[in-house]
């Protein structure tokens, strides 16, 4: 069955993990024995040739790179202006990774129906959609540099992602998101992007809903009924989210799926960590809507953590196809089950496309 993946952090892996994403999994693994210099290293989950035995056809793709005050202890960039940079060379191992045959960008509704019917169609090694959206948006130096992305196919953003930003609060955050995060917000829905809730504190979540009539989701995010996190979505937040006709994807890493995960110590087998998990979150998005039509996939598979921490019938990301098998045994329908593996993403591009 056809997969969209709502999030994977592929040029972060690239440009700092230093991976070859056209090696197998298993020969990035081979080539990071002895490596202690990030915890995941040799557990890496995700290349294009596993996406593409995982019939993994289009993700959204990020950007990524943080800029943090003086104050503040979180890895990141000591400039806004160094963090685009880094955005912009992560867009360049992209276009690279286009020329070589690998990838496809997909910035509008008819390229995306060519691209699926591509996909479909076509024999031999296929290029992977990938449309490009922003993780936190500190490296935008300025507004105007929203138009410059924007341009260079950007799709989707997120404000926040962990600590205090410029635009807004996320994870493990407190606060709102002053008039800096409004007027983004204002240019966001101006250029028509969707606004992913993902990492926003309570309070710039629910400050961002008041300031936003624009197309939102939630790229990968589980929820708070679920694992007590502030960055877990609580009923309400999923509810308001689906009263706006969002889509949420449900990530696999394992401390957002049972509670109690203590990182770098527990284990996937040791916490029973599979993806029966990811299935009761997406259970209890479907009964909060009344349908299927609001959650998906959004993994964040090498997001930062491997196969230490994540669910342990996941070796690889083409796993991923274990899912509608699960979803089968819990009473889901056919239809159902597409809905949530790429539908529900792919009606919502169209709709904000059209
Ligand atoms: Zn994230």
């Amino acid at each position: 069955m056809f997969i969209f993946d709502a999030h994977l952090d592929l040029s972060m892996n690239a440009m700092e993990w230093n991976r070859d994403l056209t090696w197998s999994v298993e020969e990035i693994r081979e080539s990071e024995i002895g490596m202690t210099d990030k915890p995941d290293r040799g557990n890496n989950t995700v290349s294009f040739e596993a996406m593409r035995k995982g019939n993994i056809g289009l993700c959204m793709a990020t950007q990524i790179a943080r800029y943090v005050h003086k104050d503040n202890s979180l890895p990141g960039w000591n400039s806004p202006q160094q963090a685009w940079a880094h955005t912009q060379a992560q867009l360049a191992w992209y276009r690279t990774m286009e020329e070589a045959g690998e990838l496809v960008q997909i910035r509008n509704g008819k390229q995306l129906k060519a691209h699926l019917e591509n996909w479909k169609t076509s024999e031999g090694k296929k290029p992977i959609g990938y449309i490009l959206s922003l993780e936190g948006a500190d490296s935008i130096v300025s507004i105007d540099y929203l138009e410059r992305s924007y341009e260079q196919g950007l799709r989707a953003i997120g404000p926040a992602h962990y600590g205090p930003g410029t635009y807004a609060h996320g994870t493990n955050s407190v606060g709102g998101i002053g008039t800096k995060g409004k007027a983004l917000l204002k240019e966001i829905e101006r250029l028509n992007i969707i606004l992913d809730a993902t990492h926003l504190c309570d309070q710039s979540f629910w400050e961002t809903m008041d300031n936003y009539n624009g197309p939102v989701w939630a790229s990968h995010n589980n929820c708070r009924a679920l694992v007590n996190h502030n960055r877990q979505f609580s009923d309400e937040q999923i509810i308001e989210l689906i009263f706006r006709n969002a889509v949420i994807g449900i990530a696999l890493d394992a401390w957002m799926m049972v509670p109690n995960w203590v990182r770098g110590e527990s284990t996937p087998k040791g916490m029973n960590v599979t993806l029966q998990q990811m299935i009761n979150n997406i259970d209890h998005i479907c009964q909060l809507a009344g349908n299927t039509l609001h959650v998906g996939i959004g993994t964040d598979l090498d997001g930062g953590f491997g196969k230490e921490q994540c669910p342990s019938d996941i070796d690889t990301i083409a796993d991923l196809q274990k899912i509608p098998q699960l979803l089968s045994a819990r009473g889901y329908s056919t239809s159902d089950i597409e809905n949530i593996m790429s539908a529900n993403f792919l009606r919502f591009l169209q709709n904000t496309w059209s």
